[in-house]
């Protein structure tokens, strides 16, 4: 199969210095995209700039809008897209030329929606397999549920905000049918393989 894979955060920038961004380490993406090229499927790997080095052959990207354009590139290409990037879901409505200098006053800041990846994708879906992430700090099993339902992914992986920057999860796989299954303090890698498990399975 052909499988894309996107890791990473993204970044929002402010000014020319400052910028929005969470603490996604990328381990998750680059696990996914290792376990698949070592199950002989070809792997395209767009990342955000992640503190953890990524492989070779990945796709740099920054903001969500490159991200978007890169996953875009690829999507009539890849049988799976596999989205464990924590995409920022706001952006600068203005991106200030050079660095704002900093004065006694405080300042607010007006934020606009980035586009949703998946959601712009999802109309295009046709037989490609989309797996999507869900990172909730309440009711994380029935926001994960509408996301699924709403981005149109084949299955779900839910998450605390905790397993952002680790290299171990507690995750849960939901699927459409109902089914769930917990994976307690797993590493990444093991997370990953069950994830192409459902893939191959659902091929
Ligand atoms: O709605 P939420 O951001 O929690 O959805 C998470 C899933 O959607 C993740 O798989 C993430 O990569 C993807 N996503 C996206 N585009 C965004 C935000 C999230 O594709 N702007």
């Amino acid at each position: 199969m052909n499988i894309l894979v996107t890791a990473g955060p993204t970044r929002e920038y402010i000014d020319a210095v400052r910028f929005i961004s969470n603490p996604a380490s990328g381990l998750m993406g680059f696990a996914c995209a290792a376990e698949a090229r070592r199950r002989r499927h070809r792997v395209v790997l767009v990342t955000g700039p992640t503190p953890v080095p990524p492989p070779r052959g990945a796709i740099h990207v920054e903001s969500t809008a490159e991200m978007l354009r890169a996953v875009r590139k690829h999507f009539a290409w890849c049988d799976a897209l596999i989205m464990t990037a924590a995409v920022a879901d706001y952006t600068p409505a203005h991106r200030v030329r050079g660095k704002i200098k900093k004065g006694r006053r405080s300042r607010t800041l007006r934020l606009v929606r980035t586009p949703d990846i998946l959601a712009a994708l999802a109309r295009r879906k046709g037989r490609r397999i989309f797996v999507g992430f869900a990172v909730e700090s309440s009711r994380l099993v029935a926001y994960a549920r509408a996301k699924m339902a709403r981005k149109r992914m084949d299955f779900v992986v839910a998450n605390a905000p905790s397993a952002m920057a680790g290299t171990r999860a507690t995750v849960t796989l939901i699927f459409p049918d109902g089914r769930k299954f917990t994976l307690r303090n797993a590493a990444k890698t093991a997370i990953a393989r069950r994830i192409l498990d459902h893939i191959e399975g659902r091929k």
